[in-house]
Parts: C-alpha cells; structure tokens; sequence
C-alpha cells in the first residue's frame, strides 16, 4: 500500500510536470520508440500513436476534427469499462471494495491461521489447567502454605477490596524511625491494595524514603512546601499537601489520616472499606499530661450515629466530636463533588487558622451536612480499634549528648 502512497505523492506528480523524469519526454524509451519509427510502423502500432501522442501524428491529421476527439473519448471510455468487468484475482476484488482504504491507514494485525488438528476433548484438557496444578502453582510461589483444596478456593475466590490511601504527616525526631516502621508494619499486614502517602515539609529526607522504599508496600513520599513563619500547625499543612495530590491524580479509595505516632488494630483497616461516604469510630486518647483515656467519637445504634462522646470542657462547642484518626471518606468527594450531592465544588482542605481542637471538626463540616450522612463503621461503635498517644511534642530536650541530626534514630555517644 505504502507504494501506492508513494506514487500519488504531489512530489511525483510535480516531476512528471516538469517533464524532467516524464515517460513521454524525448529522452524515454517509449518516446523513442513511437517517434524513431514513424515510417515503418505497423497499421496497428499507428492507430494507438494516432490515438494517444497527439503531437506525433502527421501534419495532415493535426488539426482534428470534432469526430475524431469523440471517437478517442469513446475508446477511452471502452478500454476502462473492459478493465473494471476483468475478473480479476479475490484479494484485489477485496481492494477495490473499499479494503484498501482500511489497509492502508490501519495498523490492525490480522492473526496467522494455523490449522490446529487437536479434537474438542484434547483442547479441554489443555486449556484448562487441573485445581491440583494450582496448588502446586500457588504454594511454590508462596501464596499458600499448604496443599490445602479451601485455601486455594480462597485464591481463587479472591476479590480486591477498596483501596485504602492512608495519609501520614511525619517529622524528623527520636523515635520517627520507629514511628514509620511500625505503621509501615501493619499497613504491610492489611489486605491490599493499600496506599500509603508519606508527608514531609519543605524536604524528602534520605532515611524516610530508605524506609519507605525497603518496606514493601505501594506509596508515595510527598513534600509539603511552606514558609515555616506562616504555619501554626505543620501537619495540617502536610495532610493538606495529600488531599491537593489525591485531587489532582484523582486517586479512588478510601483517605484516612494515621498520625505516624498512634497505634492501630488490623481490624480497623478492613471495616473502613465497607464505607460508602463518611465513616466514623471511637478513638481512645491517652492524655498523658492529665493521667486519663479520653473517649472521642460516636455514639451508635447500629450503624447510624445517634450521639457523641464530649469529654473535654474546651471542645464542647464541636459540631462533630471527631478525632483525626477515627474517621475515613471516599476520595471522590474531593474531586467529583456532585456525585455526593456536595452544595459547592471548593476544595475540601484541613484549616490552619481555627482553634486548637477544631481541625477535625471544621474539616468533617465541609464533607457532611448531618448525621445522616454519617456512617458508624461495622466494629466501630462497640470497640476501640485504634489510640491517639499524646507521647512526645515537638522540641522535647533529650539527656545531654544525644545526636539527632539528619539521622531518624538517636546516635548515643560512648562516654
Ligand atoms: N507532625 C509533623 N510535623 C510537625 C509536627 C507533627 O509532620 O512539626 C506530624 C506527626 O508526625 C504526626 C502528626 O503530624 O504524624 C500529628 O503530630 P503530633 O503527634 O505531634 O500531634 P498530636 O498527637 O499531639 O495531636
Ligand atoms: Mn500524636
């Protein structure tokens, strides 16, 4: 086809014009040979130069007559119409039935036909391969331990739950190492698939990324970058720095925010995927500083939200008592807002500007209207699945000697 192209090419057809390269210039040979033998031509041989060279015709035949013109018109006309009745061979039949544009413009790979001789009962027993196989299949590759005929329905069966884009705000301290290593551990331990975004401000440390990338599940290292004299409250800004990342990648899955430093139960993680909008749950916080478990969350009938827990004087005004780490929403709400029926399309973001305390409560109000949007998740309601530990603020004065530099654990100097 690629001749075809070639040859109706406006570079072609500009030679021809110019005569340079032209089959009737004078130096051809076909020119040639109608000129050269004028003489000596055959009755046959005159009549096709009398009809097509014009300008080698006689000088007593130049000046033609209308007759003559028609009669050329006509055996033009006679010759074309003998070609298209040709039966000519199938594939160029195919062409000329508009195959040729098709093949000419597409890059589609017709299949090689084989012809395969094997019966219908050979080919079951080959396409299929047997449930023993498998196993075998399943437990030299790790997936089972045992050759165990259920456990291998169970992979078979296995059914991809919702994503989870778990979102933690971290900074470089003591215990950061630890902190990373441990949620990293569980969030190994949940079912995938699960996404972990990683927030850092204004860099991405060496040893985080080290830890991230050693410990074996999807993620994403983001950096939150901020005029640190503008910032009250830093992981407000980082937690943001994910919520504009799952926007603009409009990410699927359900956004839960998991402090670096708090503890969280398995369980937990899988009764988040059954939300639909917005899910909450209890949390229990150590106030450590007040010697007391701080309950903060829902209260349920089922799965509705019937009431809250409001323990703390300074919070009472809340309109959701929520804390950071006890709810979850589907990431869709951040950047298809009219599917969720949301009244505006403003960003949905955490404020750095409110009270201490009132992050989750401000943030919550742009994502739901009431508690009936609220969902209380499966467990959530009858068991605490996860702890906000007050351990450690920012700026604690380590014994004297203690190196923390860009190092994510402490390097006790021998005395
Ligand atoms: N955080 C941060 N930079 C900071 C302070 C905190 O990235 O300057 C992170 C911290 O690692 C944690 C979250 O923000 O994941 C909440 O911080 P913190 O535990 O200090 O807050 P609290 O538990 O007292 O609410
Ligand atoms: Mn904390």
């Amino acid at each position: 086809m690629a001749s075809i192209r070639r040859t109706l090419s406006p570079y072609n057809d500009r030679s021809y014009q110019n005569g340079l390269n032209s089959p009737f210039s004078p130096q051809s040979p076909s020119q040639k040979l109608f000129s050269q033998g004028r003489t000596t031509f055959s009755p046959v041989r005159r009549f096709v130069a009398g009809v097509f060279f014009r300008k080698h015709q006689p000088r007593k035949n130049f000046q033609l007559s209308w007759k003559k013109s028609l009669f050329r018109c006509f055996m033009c006309f006679f010759l074309g119409f003998l070609l298209g009745m040709a039966p000519f061979n199938n594939d160029f039949n195919e062409l000329r039935q508009g195959d040729l544009r098709n093949s000419d413009f597409s890059f589609e790979m017709k299949p090689e036909v084989v012809s395969d001789k094997r019966t219908a009962a050979d080919l079951a027993s080959v396409e299929k391969p047997k449930e023993d196989d498998l196993v075998v299949a399943a437990v030299e590759l790790g997936v089972l331990e045992r050759t165990d005929k259920t456990d291998m329905k169970k992979v078979l069966d296995f059914v991809p739950g919702k994503q989870l884009i778990v979102v933690s705000p971290t900074y470089n301290r003591a215990t950061q190492a630890y902190y990373l290593n441990r949620l990293g551990q569980v969030l190994r331990l949940v079912k995938p698939p699960v996404l972990w975004i990683v927030v850092e401000m204004n860099e991405a440390s060496m040893e985080t990324a080290e830890i991230l990338r050693n410990m074996g599940i999807m993620y994403r290292h983001l950096v939150c970058v901020k005029n640190n004299t503008d910032v009250k409250d830093r992981g407000v800004h980082q937690r943001n720095t994910a919520l504009e990342h799952i926007e603009r990648h409009k990410l699927d899955g359900m956004v839960y925010f998991a402090d670096d430093d708090n503890i969280y139960s398995l369980e937990l993680f899988e009764n988040m995927r059954e939300i639909s909008r917005f899910g909450t749950w209890p949390v229990g916080m150590l106030a450590q500083s007040k010697n007391k478990v701080i309950l903060e969350g829902p209260v349920c009938n089922g799965s509705r939200v019937i009431g809250w827990h409001t323990n703390e004087k300074s919070k009472r005004l809340r309109r959701f008592h929520v804390d950071m780490s006890g709810f979850a929403f589907n990431s869709t709400i951040l950047w298809d807002p009219k599917r969720w029926h949301r009244p505006t399309s403003d960003p949905i973001r955490q404020l750095d500007t409110v009270k201490e305390g009132f992050q989750e409560t401000t943030f919550i109000e742009q994502i739901v209207e009431d508690e009936s949007q609220i969902e209380g998740i499966p467990l959530g309601c009858s068991r605490i699945m996860n702890w906000h530990l007050h351990l450690e603020a920012r700026g604690l004065a380590y014994p004297k000697g203690w190196m923390l530099p860009k190092n994510l654990a402490v390097v006790i100097p021998s005395k």
